[in-house]
């Protein structure tokens, strides 16, 4: 891994209010996140904090001299973090995580924590006593190199087993597939892998837009000749039937499996689509 510029900052307030459909808060300990995952969403951050170097090489660490509101968040939904892995490595040294859980956990929220890291473990002794509080784990892949190409997170079966201890302390706990790369992404050896200790799955698949949308094919292209074709009807053709079947190969097996899910796929277009079709 390269070198992470570490730049610390004050900031007035740690909380924002949410945008998010299933948040009313959210809290992002830092900007920047040196997982550095390839086709990382939250990569057009750099725009809004000034940052010229390249994705996943700089972590900004924000102090606040304030205690968060907590009031405010009574009955409320809090999302650790929108925009950066809250438990990205520096973590480990800043704590400013932890801090913030120090913060909640008499609080009577409901907390969403998501990240790709194990250092969620050294955690257990507050998340359990958080009163509502869920933490997703992002897996999209069991082949551990095609992991290391796009991320610098934990290993595969870290997120695993890091979900099983989280399960086995009475947390309640999601796997997240996401991003779902086409044809890449063995759906159902995840699911089977896990479903022990997985409360709910959610599926998302990958969106490709902004700098890393060349990036993503550039690798599928020179790793993955086999499936140019159908990415390029994908991402450059624009057809949806893949996504459409998949969504539906996916929907079938868990409810004939009873498996507790939640499909993410094209969400903003997919309300979209229904609020025309309910209109007409
Ligand atoms: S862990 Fe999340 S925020 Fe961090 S680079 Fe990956 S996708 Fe982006």
């Amino acid at each position: 891994m390269n070198e992470i510029i570490v730049k610390e900052i004050q900031v007035k307030d740690l909380l924002t209010k949410s945008n998010l459909p299933d948040s009313d808060y959210v809290i992002n300990p830092y900007t920047g996140c040196a997982h550095g995952c390839r086709y990382c969403y939250a990569s057009f951050m750099k725009r809004f904090s000034g940052h010229k170097e390249p994705w996943g090489s700089f972590v900004d660490v924000k102090h606040c001299d304030k205690l968060m509101n907590t009031k405010k968040l009574i009955g409320k939904t809090v999302f650790l973090s929108s925009v950066t892995d809250c438990y990205q490595p520096i973590e480990e040294q800043y704590e400013k995580t932890r801090s913030i859980l120090k913060q909640l956990r008499d609080v009577d929220c409901t907390l969403n924590i998501s990240t790709k890291s194990k250092l969620i473990l050294r955690d257990i002794d507050l998340l359990t006593k958080c009163k509502h509080c869920t933490v997703s784990m992002s897996i999209n892949t069991l082949d551990e190199d095609f992991r290391r190409k796009m991320d610098h997170a934990s290993t595969i079966e870290d997120r695993f087993s890091t979900l099983k201890q989280l399960h086995e302390h009475g947390i309640y706990t999601i796997l997240f597939m996401s991003p779902i790369f086409p044809m890449l992404t063995d759906w159902k050896g995840i699911i089977e892998k896990s479903r022990d200790f997985v409360d709910c799955f959610w599926f998302e698949n990958l969106n490709l837009r902004g700098t890393y949308k060349k990036e993503i094919l550039d690798i599928i292209k020179t790793d993955y000749p086999q499936y140019m074709d159908l990415y390029d009807q994908i991402y450059h053709k624009k057809d949806k039937s893949y996504w459409q079947s998949l969504a539906k190969d996916i929907h079938d097996y868990c409810m004939e499996h009873k498996i507790p899910h939640i499909n993410y796929f094209y969400h903003e277009e997919l309300v979209e689509e229904k609020k025309q079709k309910n209109a007409s």
